[in-house]
């Protein structure tokens, strides 16, 4: 079945010179600087998809009675577009994306676009702006596709209306100075979702949720917030808006372990890509539930070596130093150690173009 959909093209008639994109491409940080155009479609109740668009980037007009700034009816992605050797762009596994965002899009009772036109949409908005991908070593162009409420009024039910958009924006390596472990602090008191909740979905709602504990981990000195199972508070989830990795053993001996998927973690693209490039390097994989008390132990007998996050916007950043209210730890000898390493090039090495990519995850533009 194709569900194609006409975009209406609308380029900008004032795109930003050659010099001033070279300019922001020099120094891009993250989420800072955006393209100059963007991708929006509409859907009505009644109707469905309609009205998509190429526009230039611009601000919205938004009634103060929108739903989704009183209700967070609101959903998101995030994926990278990889300039490749031979000049050629290439998204990452942007049919993942979709599909999450189509399993986003019912736990928040929002109208499912297909996977077929959200793809279509990114290529539409990278093609557009391919000029903003950037060339050097790890850059990348950031992707955030989005989906929010548009029906005024504040009675509390599902909108019968929705803007779908992408927005572009380039992205520096993440670790410009060369990768450094993170410490991490081990929230007991905030969660950031609970069974039956929110916490598959990428939605607005749970990184709202997140600031608070945020904070206090910085308070405690710490980089990041890892967060534990609701109910226990004995069980690791995730660190911030990335999942984790913990590893085992060294050598030819190493299993790595991930919290397996209960409903409160967000399945990661980046976490899953990782399961199967781990194996062909001849790791063990594991998902399981990890207790903080395993981890501690692990680092206190040498079984634990390293712990990594993951997600799309760093890739892999190593975990080195671990606090509670009752423990601090540091992870093996507190550096980057070489399974997160490896794991980290060989994902970016495909991703970029470097290495073959036996699992047919880039999406090259035509
Ligand atoms: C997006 C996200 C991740 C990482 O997912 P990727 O698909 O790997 O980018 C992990 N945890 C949370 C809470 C997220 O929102």
């Amino acid at each position: 079945m194709t569900t194609r959909i006409d975009f209406d093209l609308k380029p900008s008639a004032q795109p930003l010179s050659a010099a001033e994109r070279e300019a922001v491409l020099a120094d891009p940080g993250f989420g800072r600087h955006f393209t100059d155009h963007m991708v929006t479609i509409k859907w009505t109740e009644g109707r469905g998809w309609h009205d998509a668009q190429l526009q230039p980037y611009a601000p919205l007009q938004i009634d103060p009675a929108n739903m989704t700034l009183h209700y967070a009816q609101t959903i998101f992605e995030g994926l990278k577009a990889y300039r490749q050797p031979d000049g050629s762009v290439a998204t990452f596994r942007p049919d993942a994306n979709a599909r999450r965002f189509q399993r986003s899009a019912h736990r928040l009772a929002m109208p499912e676009l297909p996977v077929e036109t959200f793809v279509e949409a990114c290529d539409l908005l990278v093609s557009t702006d391919r000029e903003w991908v950037p060339s050097q070593g790890e850059q990348s162009l950031y992707l955030r596709p989005f989906m929010f409420a548009t029906e005024v009024g504040l009675g509390v039910r599902p909108s019968n209306e929705y803007l779908f958009m992408v927005i572009a924006s380039p992205a520096g390596a993440y670790f410009p100075q060369g990768v450094k472990p993170v410490s991490v602090w081990l929230s007991e008191e905030y969660v950031r979702a609970a069974p039956g909740g929110m916490g598959e979905a990428k939605t607005g709602g749970n990184y709202a949720a997140s600031l608070v504990a945020q904070a206090e981990a910085a308070a405690q000195g710490c980089d990041q917030v890892v967060w534990l199972d609701a109910l226990e508070r004995r069980y690791i989830e995730e660190m911030g808006g990335m999942n984790l990795y913990l590893v085992r053993g060294t050598g030819d001996d190493v299993t790595i372990v991930t919290p397996q998927l209960t409903g409160t973690l967000l399945p990661g693209i980046t976490r899953d890509s990782l399961l199967r490039i781990a194996e062909d390097l001849g790791y063990g994989t594991e998902e399981a539930r990890v207790s903080t008390d395993d981890w501690q132990s692990g680092d206190a007998d040498g079984t634990l070596t390293e712990v990594f996050a993951c997600g799309t916007a760093a890739v892999i950043t190593p975990v080195g130093h671990v606090k509670s209210a009752r423990a601090e730890w540091t992870v093996g000898d507190g550096e980057t150690g070489p399974v997160t390493k490896r794991l980290r090039d060989a994902l970016l090495a495909i991703q970029t173009g470097q290495a073959p990519d036996p699992y047919a995850w880039m999406h090259r533009l035509t």
